[in-house]
């Protein structure tokens, strides 16, 4: 810690710690695991643009040097081809992790792969938090709630989740990379951040991760019937990656610990949903009942209360707002930019 003179006033410099808006800030060096993905790569973006120096660690699992092509050439950023379940040196101020595959498709795959990431890749970014003394932020999941007995979830819920289930490898992974991260942080003093992300979409996602987002999204504008899964009465809570973004920096940059959700409330079925894009894309679009994934939570829905009174944080993007620009991203990368698509 040491002070400097700016613009008249002295500025505490805290290389993890928080800066007054306002004042001009020392640029970090911060590493984002995972930064080739979907919600790594928009965060990338903010970082870059705020002026800091950005190393992705990335195994391109599910990630693509595509949604990082923008930054390339730039001296202040890096990309690292490694796979974080692997032991990795680097002099950083703030970790984001964020490696993992999300979505069930891709978690499922390979389970015993995706236990490994979240446990033993935890350990190597906590244990790299610990050797140069950086802020570390987990990106958890609402996925810790299971199959919710609790509904809107709020952080105090302890959840109802399936030790030995299909989709055990990732919820239980995470359970246990937030065990990690306390433990770390309660035994070795080092700081950390957890965030419980709800469900999120827009640009970038994979288009074939079978989300249901991406699926309805790609399905309709392919002129493909809609696949609901099981009755399509279940519901889920649908945050735009921008407002996500927005929380997870204001997380890291704050003083608390967490755990926050960062979810919208804004709660759906999926029939819902699947009227969503209907409108949004193709009234005729069609509908087509599937058999249900097992173990899939009924429902989800974030009780964000504790990330407003003290992040200072609520979305602003809301389903009929981000779901258009998410379409567009899918058009082109779909159809070519030359084409529309034909709807
Ligand atoms: P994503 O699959 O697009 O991104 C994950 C990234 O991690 C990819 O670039 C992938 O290549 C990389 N990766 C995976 N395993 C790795 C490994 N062993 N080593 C190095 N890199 C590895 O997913 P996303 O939607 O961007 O999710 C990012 C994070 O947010 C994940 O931790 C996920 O669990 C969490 N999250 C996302 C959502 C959501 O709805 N998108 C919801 C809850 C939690
Ligand atoms: N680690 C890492 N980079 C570092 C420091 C540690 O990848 O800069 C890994 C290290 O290889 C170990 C894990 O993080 O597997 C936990 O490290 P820690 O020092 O906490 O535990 P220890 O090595 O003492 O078991
Ligand atoms: N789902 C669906 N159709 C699809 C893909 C998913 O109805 O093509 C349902 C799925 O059964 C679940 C919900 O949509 O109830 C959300 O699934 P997703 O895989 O997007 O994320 P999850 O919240 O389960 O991690």
């Amino acid at each position: 810690l040491f002070e400097t003179r700016h613009e008249g006033s002295y500025v505490k410099r805290n290389v993890g710690g928080k800066v007054p808006l306002g004042v001009m800030r020392k640029s970090l060096r911060i590493v984002v695991t995972g930064g080739a993905g979907f919600v790594g790569s928009h965060l990338v973006d903010r970082l870059i643009e705020r002026g800091d120096s950005v190393i992705v660690v990335d195994n391109f699992f599910t990630g693509r040097k595509e949604n990082l092509a923008q930054h390339f050439g730039n001296p202040k950023f890096e990309l690292i081809r490694h796979d974080v379940v692997e032991p990795i040196l680097l002099e950083v101020d703030q970790i984001y992790h964020l490696a993992c595959p999300a979505s069930p498709v891709h978690y499922k795959f390979n389970p015993v792969k995706t236990i490994k990431t979240n446990v033993v890749g935890t350990l190597n970014m906590l244990g790299l938090a610990k050797r140069v003394g950086a802020r570390f932020l987990l990106t958890s999941t609402s996925e810790v709630y299971g199959d919710p007995l609790q509904h809107p979830q709020a952080e105090t819920y302890w959840g109802n989740v399936n030790p030995i289930g299909v989709r055990s490898c990732y919820d239980e992974g995470k359970r246990t990379a937030e065990t990690l991260t306390m433990d770390y942080h309660r035994g070795l003093g080092i700081e950390v951040r957890i965030a419980r992300i709800f469900n999120t979409y827009g640009p970038r996602m994979c288009i074939d991760d079978g989300r249901v987002v991406s699926n309805f999204v790609a399905q309709a504008l392919r002129k493909e019937p809609l696949t609901v899964y099981g009755d399509g009465k279940q519901t889920r809570s649908f945050q735009y990656v921008s407002d996500l973004v927005e929380g997870l920096m204001r997380l890291m940059e704050g003083d608390h610990v967490g755990p926050f959700n960062l979810g919208n409330p804004g709660e759906f079925t999926m029939l819902e949903l699947a009227e969503v894009v209907q409108e949004t894309i193709d009234p005729n679009a069609k509908i087509e009942f599937r058999p249900n994934t097992e173990d899939d939570p009924h429902m989800r829905k974030p009780d964000i209360s504790k990330a407003k009174e003290l992040l200072g944080w609520e979305p602003t993007v809301s389903l009929h707002k981000g779901l258009p620009l998410m379409v567009a991203d899918f058009r082109k990368r779909i159809f070519g930019d030359e084409k529309d698509g034909g709807s």
